[in-house]
């Protein structure tokens, strides 16, 4: 009885022991599985976008710019001194952008922001988020008080598009640097050296591509595209001196669209403009990267039926929006593109 009672306890302790163990094997496994699979978590885990990188502290003046050609003014001027993040990028329309989600949170932390202005922002949520807003600052609106003879106007209505000219754009350092050294006093000598080093870049794109575009005789150099985004492009590197004066130099530039790519085309824009192909002997017309090609398709249509050959240039330009491009890129781009264009008709 007692060896079988023995027995009994031994094989009762000897279950509770296998049972403890069993359960001490499972939560060891459970830990170790649970410390894998975040260690796993960890690993796959995005690395943090440019916004995110910017929303962190890291002892910089944060700098907002609605665009990418307002960016590469700011970035220039500001350099290491300055963090700078684009809030509009890759192809997205700057004249129809609407605040997504994380945009408030970039306008709440930017110390200084610089929009491109003159009404190019006019999406509802980013005009109010620009307007009456302290930190903003617009490159446009400063050429606008101070160059006000500089600034094109399209039937009363204000052309936003100045980046075009590069040497108008160029202008807006003094601005910026401005701006920039009255938030940072103690770096104002470095980013005056920046603002000479940017000015420089640009003085010599500006004369790029002035050399570029004399290469086409002059009564060749008659642009159409989708809207009107070049009209500072022209008066700055297509039109001679002397019809600068007057308004001569517009015939040079014309666009079924208008001032921002969002309007119908009526039967009387595609007459005036089928005309105006007609009697500069125009062949090639240029669609932009971001804007639908179905005004200029139209065009070419009408023309066709007209007995008349214009095709559309084989690569799209860039105006709004860069792309993937830097600012200087797409200016040289744009050039080659255009000159290629005009001469050849490729
Ligand atoms: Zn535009």
């Amino acid at each position: 009885m007692k060896i079988y009672q023995k027995c009994s306890q031994q094989s009762h302790f000897c279950v509770q022991l296998k049972q403890q163990l069993l359960r001490w094997h499972m939560q060891k496994y459970w830990f170790i599985c649970s410390v894998l699979l975040l260690v796993l978590a960890l690993g796959c885990k995005n690395p943090p976008t440019r916004a995110q990188d910017w929303m962190q502290e890291n002892g910089k003046v944060k700098v907002l710019c609605t665009t990418a050609m307002v960016a590469d003014i700011v970035q220039g001027v500001g350099g290491e001194q300055i963090d700078c993040l684009t809030l509009i990028q890759g192809e997205n329309d700057p004249h129809s952008y609407q605040l997504v989600k994380g945009d408030d949170e970039k306008f709440s932390r930017a110390d200084l922001i610089f929009c491109s202005g003159l009404g190019l922002e006019h999406g509802p949520s980013l005009r109010a988020a620009l307007e009456h807003n302290p930190k903003v600052f617009s490159l446009g609106d400063y050429l606008h008080r101070t160059y006000p003879s500089s600034i094109v106007f399209i039937d009363k209505t204000v052309d936003p598009h100045v980046w075009m000219d590069v040497g108008l754009w160029q202008k807006t350092i003094e601005m910026v640097s401005r701006i920039l050294s009255e938030k940072m006093p103690d770096q104002k000598a470095l980013l005056e050296q920046n603002a000479r080093s940017t000015a420089s870049r640009l003085s010599q794109l500006d004369a790029e591509i002035a050399a570029k575009l004399q290469t086409v005789p002059l009564d060749q150099r008659y642009l159409v595209t989708t809207h009107d985004a070049f009209n500072y492009f022209t008066r700055a590197y297509l039109a001679p001196k002397e019809e600068l004066s007057s308004s001569l130099w517009r015939l040079r530039c014309q666009a079924p669209e208008g001032l921002a790519p969002d309007s119908q085309l009526s039967t009387a824009d595609i007459q005036q403009l089928t005309d105006h192909l007609i009697r500069f002997n125009i062949s090639t017309i240029f669609a932009e990267s971001n804007v639908s090609q179905d005004s200029l398709k139209k065009i070419v249509d009408v023309m066709h039926k007209k007995g008349r050959t214009v095709h559309i240039a084989k690569r799209p330009l860039y105006a709004d929006a860069c792309g993937t491009n830097s600012y200087q890129d797409m200016m040289q781009y744009d050039a080659e593109i255009i000159a290629r264009g005009l001469l050849n008709g490729s």
